[in-house]
């Protein structure tokens, strides 16, 4: 696979550490630790982990002294850029900017006003620190309270845009903007007015979002939104769990799944229905759990029958699909053998790592292969009348190409559907067929 970049909207670059944000880079991926900063160890520790992971940047929280001292040995060893979180203290900020921090974050609305700010500001320029500027919906400045009642979107942005403005008039222009939200369409719609009021890099992330579960979903929503509009150029992902490295992992399913950027394996699996075979679920985590080991960006399908063939499956680096006994092995839509039900997913990682060892091409071994095509058409044949999912689906696409649609009036397949003042996304529609 191609390695795939999408140049992101902001017009300005910044650069935390040596990672370019904004300004056409890759989408950056960052985290927080969840570890006390002064317990060195510990915090080193799941530095190293989300490093791992792919996280591109770090953030850890300075609220104390003493974390000021961890931080200085932080900077030197982390394999990653860190950026010093403050709240509130401005004399840990400047503190944070001596012990060498590659960015500050803070949100100017709660250092102590206007001076502070400035003397904040100024270090950071001497010693060449970006910022993370920023407002959250739960903290906007008192004069905007009222504004914030009747119109909580712009009322964000608005204090957003003030806060940049008091950044350019102190002539500091080194730093990102995030706007944080709990509520989803409201992060949504204030990046996206944001995004064409200033030209700055934005950092995206929902607040609070939630468990690993529903936390995921929200993030996928709202930062997906925004990333597939191309706004936005870095992204964390909160969620409520110690393992800072989860939320680097939905960072990438996110970016992935957009093909912004690519990191390690995909792994596509078909929904499973009435015609599983095979115990799918417990086989689908082990070769989810097995595919982490890997950096390389290969593809790899599991079907839950041979019922349709390899059909949507076949553009995948490497597949498994099953039977009662037997499952099959396949590569890029060819069928490389056929294994025992119990076999399937080692002799799958075989293959895997036969192809790493020979820079990633396949080779077939034409009687195995040929089998397994055999077994394979056996399978199709046997069951021709099933209407499968797949099969529902490849009928549905057959329809639309003959001109039959079913789209609703106004809606475009892929792209956001914009409505007009008077519209609700359900009032007025109707389903015609042309
Ligand atoms: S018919 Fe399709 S969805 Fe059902 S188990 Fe087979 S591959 Fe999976």
């Amino acid at each position: 696979m191609a390695l795939t970049c999408i140049a992101m909207a902001s017009k300005r670059q910044i650069f935390v550490g040596g990672v370019p944000i904004g300004g056409g880079a890759p989408v950056v991926v960052q985290t927080m630790t969840k570890t006390e900063t002064a317990n060195l160890e510990a915090t080193m520790e799941q530095i190293r982990t989300v490093a791992d992971a792919g996280s591109d940047l770090v953030r850890v929280a300075v609220p104390r002294d003493k974390d000021v001292e961890a931080l200085k040995v932080i900077v030197k060893d982390s394999p990653i850029p860190v950026i010093a979180d403050i709240h509130f203290n401005h004399t840990l900020a400047l503190k944070a900017i001596e012990a060498g921090a590659h960015c500050i974050r803070l949100n100017p609305g709660n250092i102590g006003g206007r001076e502070k700010v400035a003397e904040v500001a100024e270090r950071a320029t001497n010693a060449g620190t970006p910022m993370r500027i920023g407002v959250n919906s739960g903290s906007l400045p008192k004069h905007l309270h009222e504004l914030e009642r009747e119109e909580p979107v712009e009322a964000l942005v608005t204090a957003a845009v003030e806060f940049v403005e008091l950044m350019e008039d102190l002539s500091f222009e080194n730093f990102k903007v995030s706007i944080k939200s709990t509520n989803v369409p409201n992060t949504i719609a204030a990046n996206r007015l944001l995004s064409e009021r200033i030209p700055y890099p934005l950092h995206l992330g929902i607040t609070e979002a939630g468990t690993k579960w529903s936390g995921s979903l929200k993030s996928s929503v709202g930062l997906g939104t925004l990333l597939a509009d191309g706004i936005g150029d870095t992204i964390r992902i909160s969620l409520s769990t110690f393992h800072a490295e989860e939320e680097v992992k939905v960072a990438w399913e996110i970016l992935k799944a957009l093909q912004i950027r690519e990191r390690g394996p995909v792994l596509i699996a078909c929904p499973t229905c009435g015609r599983l075979q095979f115990d799918m679920d417990t086989v689908v985590a082990e070769i989810e759990e097995r595919l982490e080991r890997y950096t390389e960006p290969i593809e790899v399908a599991v079907l839950g029958c041979a019922v349709n063939g390899i059909g949507e499956a076949s553009h995948a680096d490497f597949g498994i699909t099953g039977a009662l006994n037997e499952g099959l092995i396949f590569a890029h839509g060819k069928p490389l053998r056929k294994v025992p039900q119990d076999d399937l997913v080692d002799a799958l990682f075989e293959e895997i790592e036969k192809s790493f060892g020979k820079g990633g091409k396949v080779e077939f071994d034409e009687a195995e292969s040929a089998e397994g095509a055999e077994w394979l058409q056996r399978i199709e044949d046997e069951n021709a009348d099933d209407l499968t999912p797949e099969k529902l689906a490849a009928m549905e696409a057959e329809a639309a190409g003959e001109g039959e649609d079913i789209t609703a009036p106004g809606e475009t397949k892929g792209r956001r559907v914009e409505l007009g003042e008077d519209a609700s996304p359900t009032a007025g529609r109707r389903f015609t067929r042309a």
